[in-house]
């Protein structure tokens, strides 16, 4: 029913005392590798959450790529559109020091192989799609080929993020948007001012058919041609942010294929994000429905 087209990498985390100038080598602790990039993310969000998923994408043949196959499968995601090869898989090198400050080289390796004809021959998958769910941590042209190949009937969700100036044609396709002030900013062209309000209205000004701005603990803002409805977050003890945004749009999707409003679909998936800030990590925070339910 949701189709995630997107990357996936490996995020290798060492935690260090003090970054190492040019040159210069220091130690660090033990390596953890966990499974990442935007597009896995979401996907192992909406699975864990009960929603029937696939996932497209590209990894290499290597020991990252055969850890993130597995981790969606755990996830209970169908990875018959995980294609393997061309390069290695997508690695984020991070080093963590003891203020929590990270430090990140990406090598987007097998992500920037998903080409167009990936999208062309997975023409089955996209018809199978109620909600097709993208980023930008693949080539712009393979999502304009997603916007393209899009079956009559099924909705467009992206989250422009990393973000970058985006052709009306995509615009045009996403209902909703999804940014957070930062991609608003640069979706936007530079300028934003005012409120999120002013900032919705300035990015529907570009032409989506709906936009959700997402506010950290402030909750989100939901916007179309005729009304603009702010979504309360739930109180939780945050721990740590990282892939609430992945989980958020997530939720949001299924929930839209699911058949919810767009105002209903984004309080559920404020929960969802809420929750899996309450735990460490990205795939590992996300929540079932029972626990979106008892939170
Ligand atoms: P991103 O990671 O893309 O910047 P946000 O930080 O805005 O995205 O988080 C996405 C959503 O997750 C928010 O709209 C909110 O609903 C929820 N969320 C994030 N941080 C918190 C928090 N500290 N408390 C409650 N909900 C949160």
């Amino acid at each position: 029913d949701l189709l995630v087209v997107g990357s996936a990498n490996a995020d290798l985390v060492i935690r260090v005392e003090r970054r190492p100038a040019a040159g210069e080598t220091v130690l660090g602790s033990d390596l953890v590798v966990h499974p990442g990039g935007k597009g896995a993310n979401q996907a192992v969000a909406a699975a864990r959450l009960g929603a029937r998923t696939a996932l497209l994408a590209r990894v290499g043949d290597d020991g990252h790529g055969r850890l993130l196959l597995q981790s969606q499968r755990a996830a209970g995601v169908d990875p018959a559109g995980v294609l393997v090869g061309g390069a290695p898989t997508g690695v984020a090198l991070i080093t963590v020091d003891p203020s929590g400050d990270n430090s990140i080289v990406v090598s987007p390796g097998a992500n920037a192989r998903l080409a167009p004809e990936d999208v062309r021959a997975a023409s089955g998958l996209l018809q199978a799609s109620r909600v097709v769910s993208a980023q930008l941590e693949i080539p712009l042209e393979t999502v304009v080929e997603v916007v393209r190949s899009l079956p009559s009937g099924t909705r467009f969700v992206l989250n422009p993020s990393p973000p970058r100036p985006l052709p009306a044609e995509v615009l045009a396709a996403c209902d909703p948007l999804i940014v957070n002030e930062h991609e608003a900013r640069v979706i936007a062209g530079g300028e934003l001012d005012g409120s999120p309000e002013d900032w919705a209205a300035a990015l529907l000004a570009l032409g989506p058919r709906s936009v959700v701005v997402t506010l950290g603990a402030e909750g989100a803002l939901v916007a179309t041609g005729e009304a603009m409805t702010r979504i309360k977050s739930v109180k939780v003890d945050a721990v740590d942010t990282t892939g609430a945004g992945d989980a958020f749009t997530a939720a949001l999707a299924w929930r839209l294929g699911a058949g919810s409003s767009l105002p209903d679909a984004a309080a559920y998936a404020a929960r969802v994000g809420a929750a899996a800030v309450t735990r460490p990590g990205a795939q590992e925070s996300f929540p079932t429905a029972e626990e979106v339910e008892s939170l």
